[in-house]
């Protein structure tokens, strides 16, 4: 599961928020205007990020089936990489629009991107961006590169399923249950069950609107953060067994961490998105500020996730090693073996503190 707290610093915990400088009005016009002037069977291509989060579904899925209630037949959602749905999201209203990759309209009339930060996080989909006129970007990602047309992208917003929901009310689209367990699952995801300093004032605000619609928050709840196959809860026993703590990396912040193997997953009879609430596990260590999982997704390739509790810009690391993300919750694809990979983050955290400090 996605730990993405968004932009937001503890500054905001105390009343309402300093607006963000969210989109622009002339691309939420752009973006208005580009849905209005489809046709019923118009092509429309949504995408969300390689191994979709419940942000990235979400936003996704809750869009699709809005778009489906303004009376677009053509609507199709995929995203790069295997066409296989994590199991806690397998429940969602609207997985019906999926597609896989391979089949995904070549000449889409209209593109809409959900979660993705940069276009390297659309893998070989990024083709239908210059196909498509014009490729609206749904995101809220500090570290989003601008690529598209059209930008909706609030990094004070936190998740993606805000600015999607944002602009479901613009086209005229109520809520109904089934928009609103998808917006739901993407806001509890991003807001780590509304724990995090994301969770503003207008969270909440959010919140109530999709749960005045009827859906069931405790279920919803127990199907996407707690609920785990056996061979899961065993493969995080071996994997946790071998956290390292190092007190004094990070500028003596701290630095915890630990890997899973692809033979981890195999030997447990799992999958690899399993792994994802793992960070969750590590991050809970009261001696680090910094926290990491790395997890094998070839020979010598590794998903790294990276979290801080606020002395470190995990971002910056993530972005100086060809990720990105957040301040407190970043990640990027490393090469090598885990302790080269553990090696680099462990000078870059360094570095990362040298120039904070420098700045001040
Ligand atoms: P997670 O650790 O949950 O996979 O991701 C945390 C945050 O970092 C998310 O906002 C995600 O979009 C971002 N992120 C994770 N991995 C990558 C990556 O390889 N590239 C980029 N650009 N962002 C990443
Ligand atoms: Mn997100």
């Amino acid at each position: 599961m996605t730990d993405d707290p968004g932009s937001p610093t503890g500054d905001l915990l105390v009343g309402e928020p300093s607006a963000p400088s969210g989109p622009a009005g002339a691309d939420w016009a752009a973006a208005v205007d580009a849905v209005r002037r489809l046709t019923p069977d118009s092509r429309v291509l949504l995408i969300c990020h390689v191994n979709p989060d419940g942000d990235a579904l979400g936003s996704m899925l809750g869009f699709g089936l809005g778009l489906r209630r303004l009376g677009l037949r053509g609507v199709q959602a995929t995203f790069p990489g295997p066409p296989e749905v994590p199991e806690p999201f397998r429940d969602l209203p609207g997985l019906d629009l999926l597609v896989p990759a391979a089949e995904a309209y070549p000449d889409p009339d209209l593109v809409l991107c959900f979660d993705a930060a940069s276009e390297s996080r659309l893998g070989d989909l990024v083709d239908r961006l210059a196909v498509a006129a014009p490729a609206v970007v749904l995101d809220h990602h500090a570290s989003n590169t601008g690529f598209g047309d059209v930008h909706l992208v609030d990094a004070g917003a936190a998740a993606t399923s805000v600015v999607a929901e944002e602009l479901l009310t613009r086209l005229d689209v109520p809520l109904d249950a089934e928009i609103a367990e998808c917006l739901y699952v993407a806001l509890a995801t991003d807001t780590g069950s509304f724990r995090f300093d994301a969770t503003t004032p207008d969270v909440h605000r959010m919140a109530a609107r999709l749960l005045a619609t009827g859906i069931r928050p405790g279920e919803i709840s127990r199907r996407i953060f707690d609920t785990r196959p056996f061979g899961a809860v065993r493969l995080y026993g071996d994997v946790l067994g071998r956290t390292r703590l190092e007190p004094a990396a990070a500028g003596g912040h701290g630095f915890v961490w630990t890997y899973a193997t692809l033979a981890d997953l195999e030997r447990h009879e799992q999958r690899p998105y399993v792994l994802e609430p793992l960070i969750d596990s590590v991050r809970c260590t009261a001696e680090a500020d910094v926290s990491g999982v790395l997890k094998q997704i070839a020979e010598d390739g590794w998903a790294v996730s990276l979290r801080s509790k606020g002395a470190v810009d995990v971002s910056r690391v993530a972005v100086t090693l060809g990720g990105g993300g957040h301040r407190f919750a970043a990640g990027f694809t490393g090469r090598g073996t885990a302790q080269e990979v553990v090696a680099r983050i462990r000078a870059e955290l360094d570095s990362a503190l040298t120039q904070a400090r420098e700045r001040d």
